[in-house]
């Protein structure tokens, strides 16, 4: 447990809003104390109106300045108009001031301390229950090692509101590209034909290798390409705003990166991307998509969605479904905003009902069906290069997936798993394609 001290200057309001950074902050372990003395952690929560506000605000710095030099891993942060009103000023003058928070970022300050932590190499300790339904990465689609996953990044630094990743998981660290490659090379060696490169954030994938050279996810794409065996490469979860010009450019360039892309946009309002700190508007990832599918013409997208955000107006989820339209995606997850403790998010005030966001889940649910469906409709007729990777429930079924990671069901030999070949597709159901094999395969993206 460590321990919080706030000191309040003016008003009620102001008394209210220390109560709310108390309770922000106690998911990250923090309990309140009588006395700066015994505090892990000072918050001067400050006023302007109140006569000599500035100066008593110093003169009690001057005192925290005395009592951090017994005890140097103190957090010192000056909240309220005070704040906001001497800005760096404060901090040149009184270095003490580890925080800054002005009166409209309050909710920031879990990912301020998160990020001081990690800028001074501290651990941040947080009660955050940890593996928890969005925390987590996806479990491995194949359990026979023809699909295999190989984890090249963790953590985050994107601190969107909703999200507790970037507190449980802590800041982002990519592996280096050597030890990646030789794994991709042993599995490889045990039957892998297919490599899923998986990050909390992959794409923004930056490893160092032992001559000191920097690799982006491009190029650790071509290095686990140069690998005869092989034949798929893959990689997930990507944000938006780290799809740099050579990973966009490697959709057009790589033939054994697969025409398929989770991309999640969570929501299709600029006032609510902004309200999630999302970093990157609608139009910014319709741009990206247009960009992504001049380089790679049949990509398919997926991508998550959040309904219910605090203070989603009808008009933002409109605008959701809008974005929607304009891309067409291929598959989706979509989920209702569920408060995690701690995250700034939870601690909004206007609040969505179950039942609006039950109503606005179930009508974006029905529209992603439908271009899922649409998707899988138009490859019915068409010959698609399939990569078998297990059998499947049904006697003599094998269940592989094109390249645009639709599964498919066949009857065919079991010495088909882990090879590629052509599939006639034929039929649909539920999700699932169905069809014959031929022999031979065609170039992966290419139909017939
Ligand atoms: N890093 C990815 C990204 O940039 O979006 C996603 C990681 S998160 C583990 C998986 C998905 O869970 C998110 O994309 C989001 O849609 C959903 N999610 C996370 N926190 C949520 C919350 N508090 N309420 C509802 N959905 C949430
Ligand atoms: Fe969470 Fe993804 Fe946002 Fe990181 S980028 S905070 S993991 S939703």
């Amino acid at each position: 447990m460590k321990k919080l001290f706030v000191k309040t200057y003016g008003c009620q309001m102001n008394a209210y809003d220390s109560a709310r950074m108390a309770d922000l902050l106690a998911p990250l372990g923090f309990v309140g104390t009588d006395t700066p003395e015994s505090a892990d952690m000072v918050i001067l929560n400050t006023c302007h109106i109140r006569e000599k506000a500035v100066e008593k605000v110093y003169s009690e710095l001057g005192r925290l300045t005395q009592m951090k030099r017994a005890k140097p891993e103190m957090l010192v942060a000056v909240a309220g108009c005070v704040a906001q009103a001497e800005g760096e000023e404060m901090v040149r003058r009184a270095p003490v001031v580890d925080l800054l928070v002005g009166p409209q970022s309050y909710h920031r300050l879990p990912e301020m301390i998160a990020r001081h932590a990690r800028d001074h190499g501290h651990q941040l300790q947080s009660d955050f229950p940890a593996l928890e339904k969005f925390d987590h990465l996806p479990e491995a689609v194949s359990d026979s090692g023809v699909s295999a996953f190989l984890t090249v990044q963790e953590g985050c630094d994107k601190f969107c509101t909703f999200c507790v990743v970037p507190y449980t998981r802590g800041p982002e660290h990519s592996r280096a590209p050597e030890r990646i490659i030789a794994e991709a090379e042993t599995l490889a060696s045990r039957g892998a034909r297919e490599i899923i490169l998986l990050g909390q954030n992959v794409n923004a994938y930056r490893g160092s290798d032992a001559h000191g050279k920097d690799w982006n996810l491009e190029r650790l794409i071509a290095g686990v390409a140069a690998i005869p065996e092989i034949s798929r490469i893959r990689y997930t979860t990507s944000h938006p705003r780290d799809m740099d010009d050579d990973l966009i450019a490697a959709h057009g360039e790589c033939e054994k990166l697969m025409p398929f892309l989770h991309l999640p946009v969570q929501s299709g309002s600029d006032t609510i991307l902004a309200a999630m700190n999302r970093q990157h508007t609608a139009e910014d990832y319709l741009r990206l998509i247009e960009r992504l599918r001049a380089a790679r013409p049949d990509i398919g997208f997926s991508s998550d969605f959040i309904v219910g955000f605090p203070g989603e107006s009808d008009a933002d989820f409109e605008a959701t479904l809008a974005l929607v339209r304009e891309v067409k995606f291929a598959q989706c997850f979509s989920f209702k905003y569920s408060p995690r403790p701690g995250t700034p998010a939870a601690a909004a005030r206007k609040v969505i009902s179950d039942a609006v966001k039950t109503t606005r889940l179930l009508t974006l649910q029905a529209l992603l069906l439908g271009q899922q469906d649409e998707a899988n409709l138009t490859a019915i007729g068409k010959t698609l290069a399939v990569l078998f990777e297990k059998l499947g429930r049904e006697p003599g079924q094998l269940v592989g997936r094109t390249p645009y990671l639709q599964p498919v069901h066949v009857i065919g030999p079991k010495s088909l798993i882990g090879k590629i070949q052509n599939v006639k597709l034929e039929a649909l159901t539920a999700n699932s394609l169905h069809g014959a094999h031929t022999e031979g395969v065609l170039a992966e993206s290419a139909t017939a």
